[in-house]
């Protein structure tokens, strides 16, 4: 009998298919068990409209058997069926109302390659049969039909379709396992724990039971007449067993799902041996209809910051696993959120558009983002301990996203973001600091050091608090760059303690600091001259309360930059133009006067060096010459 050719489309798919460019091949048994189910679905509708359909939906199920000696694996379904045409049309076909836009897409298949499930994207179902087949028999009979048809293929070169007998209808799909190759094991689908898994992984809730015998390994039950010492006896039974669990968590309404089922559904799923911080379960219904249960978990995952975590939730269509980690659907500061969304608007079907689904992608996407922080939110406000919690595990999470691309997700992450207040002993959020500022209180204030208590003693810490004013401790290496990244809140500016303007001055302090500077200027002069190009400036500080100096920069790069640089990159770190500024109403600064005053160029250039390694010091930066630096100390002691 003469073979029939494929549509040209469908050759080419099944070229790639067969010389299969893609690593899950294992996704076959999804798209077959899917198949089977639409089958049983259409069954079940006819049921409904159809008097002469006579079935009970309890007795619709799916029978999965693998048989080792032969290498066949068979799915089967007692589902509508196909008929002679329907063999024809449907297997002989793919995509016919898709197929332009799958062209172009497949024009593009090797950035795609490796990178999407392209099977999951496009559903070319049937035909992944052929990545661990070399030879599928389908052997189906339509319902209400008598006659049954077989319907056979090696792959690429064509396909048969002949008369057989079926004794009841559904269809049953029989695949010719491949040989083991050396780089792929094929043997794995006719095992029936591999098997197990599969369904477990990808087809736990399509809602007909999936069925296989599998072997149990069990305790024989003891004899009546059994011995004092008797030893109990194990055997082997095979036996039918369900093996997927049908009704999806995500689809009960929440007030049927206990907190345990949530909980035990999320260990198992993403495999975490604690329970989790909170979720979300949620659904929408309109442009997109979709479900979602999201999950945050209570600590960080080990690999959090590192290259190989991968954000993303799972996807489904209708119960269907279609993406493991659908990265689209979580923002990058959200990227700690694990859990699955089920939107039926995801066919599995190929004639649906990609392109339509990133526009759904997006859509569920922004949605799932506002729902995320309004959990979040709410968590913030009404269980803080719990809070806390949060934002020791993902905090600064959140703070990468405020200063990431461009800062525009700064509206969507000010109102989660913390940090330590000066005033409250704890931390607070920025909107609890707006409403205890005092009314004259020009600026955010924030400080950035190692610790708290390291920061606290910051010589320009010192005015800003006296003034009454709080101020924001930073303690995160980030921190510095959030701070210049959220700029303002409600025209209100951020400001470093360390910056000269810090607290504007009124008309009589700029004339009295500009005099104290004019009457300081010999001595400036003299120690910048002795350290000799270590400084760009030296100048009378207006920052300082009683400490006697302290390092600033000038020019765009900080210190606290610096210092991060010098952290990150090692080596030769991008330097901030230094500037030593000294309290020009301290006592060193009067014992300086006097050396300059009496031209004592050694004391000066020691003063002067003593000085600006203080001040290294105090803004935690390495010193030059630590030998150096000892000596001159151990020197005032003679
Ligand atoms: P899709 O499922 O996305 O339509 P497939 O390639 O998986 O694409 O299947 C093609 C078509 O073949 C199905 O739409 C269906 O009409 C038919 N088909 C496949 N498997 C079965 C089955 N087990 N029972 C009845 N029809 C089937
Ligand atoms: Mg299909």
């Amino acid at each position: 009998m003469a073979k029939k050719q494929f549509k040209a489309e469908s050759k080419r798919l099944l070229d790639l298919m067969v010389n299969s460019i893609y690593t899950h091949k294992e996704i076959f048994l999804r798209e077959l068990i899917s198949n089977a189910s639409d089958a049983e679905d259409k069954l079940a509708y006819k049921s409904l409209t159809d008097g002469s359909v006579d079935v009970k939906r309890a007795d619709l199920k799916i029978t999965i058997v693998p048989d080792k000696e032969t290498r066949i694996l068979t799915v089967s379904d007692n589902g509508v069926g196909m008929s002679k045409e329907d063999l024809e049309s449907n297997l002989g076909t793919i995509a016919r109302s898709g197929s332009g836009q799958f062209k172009a897409e497949l024009a593009e298949d090797d950035k795609a390659a490796g990178k999407i499930d392209v099977i999951g994207q496009f559903g070319v179902g049937f035909y992944s049969a052929f990545m661990v087949a070399d030879h599928v028999t389908v052997i189906s009979r339509a319902w209400g039909a008598e006659e049954a048809w077989m319907w056979q293929s090696d792959g690429a070169d064509g396909y048969t379709v002949t008369a057989c007998e079926k004794e009841a209808p559904g269809t049953d799909i029989i695949l010719h396992i491949r040989a083991n190759a050396d780089d792929e094991n094929y043997d794995q689908y006719l095992e029936t724990h591999k098997l197990q898994e599969l369904i477990k992984k990808y087809s736990d809730y399509i809602r007909y039971p999936i069925v296989m015998e599998v072997e149990d390994y069990r305790m024989k039950d003891k004899p009546e007449d059994a011995p004092e010492d008797y030893k109990p006896e194990w055997e082997t039974v095979k036996e039918w067993k369900t093996l997927n669990s049908m009704v999806p968590l995500w689809q009960r309404p929440k007030s049927k799902v206990e907190p345990e089922e949530y909980n035990a559904f999320y260990k198992e799923k993403f495999n975490d041996w604690q329970d989790p911080l909170t979720v979300i379960h949620t659904s929408a219904e309109g442009a997109v209809t979709y479900k979602a249960m999201l999950y945050i978990p209570e600590k960080t995952p080990y690999d959090f910051y590192t290259r190989e975590y991968q954000k993303g939730l799972q996807l489904y269509s209708s119960g269907v696993l279609i993406m493991d980690k659908c990265a689209d659907l979580l923002p990058d500061h959200f990227r700690f959120v694990k859990g699955v969304v089920d939107s039926a608007d995801f066919s599995l079907n190929i004639s649906r558009e990609v392109l339509q689904h990133t526009r759904q992608l997006k859509v569920i996407a922004s949605a799932l983002e506002k729902k995320i922080k309004n959990e979040l939110l709410t968590m913030q406000k009404e269980d803080r301990e719990k809070y806390e919690k949060f934002w020791t595990a993902f905090g600064t999470q959140l703070k990468y996203g405020v200063v990431s691309d461009y800062g525009q997700h700064k509206e969507v992450l000010q109102d989660l973001l913390l940090f330590w207040s000066s005033k409250e002993g704890a931390n607070t959020t920025l909107a609890a600091y707006k409403d205890r500022m005092p009314e004259d209180q020009p600026y955010y204030y924030y400080a950035c050091g190692e610790s708290v208590e390291k920061i606290a003693k910051l010589p320009q810490v010192e005015r800003i608090l006296d003034k009454g004013y709080e101020i924001l401790y930073c303690t995160e290496d980030v921190d510095d760059f959030v701070m210049k990244g959220l700029r303002e809140i409600d025209g209100k500016e951020f400001k470093s303690v360390t910056e000269e303007d810090a607290l504007p001055q009124t008309e009589e302090e700029k004339k009295a600091a500009e005099e104290k500077a004019e009457a300081g200027k010999p001595v400036l002069e003299a120690v910048k001259e002795a350290l000799d190009g270590q400084v760009k400036e030296v100048r009378v500080s207006s920052i300082l309360k009683s400490g006697a100096c302290c390092l600033s920069a000038d020019g765009p790069v900080s210190i606290e930059m610096e210092r991060y640089m010098r952290k990150v990159e090692g080596g030769q770190p991008m330097k901030a133009d230094r500037v030593l500024e000294l309290n020009a109403d301290s006592a060193p600064f009067a014992a300086l006067k006097k050396a300059v005053d009496a031209g004592d160029k050694d004391t000066v250039a020691k003063y002067a060096r003593l000085l600006y390694a203080q001040a290294l010091l105090l803004a935690d930066l390495p010193l030059e010459d630590p030998a150096e630096y000892t000596e001159l100390v151990c020197s005032l002691m003679i």
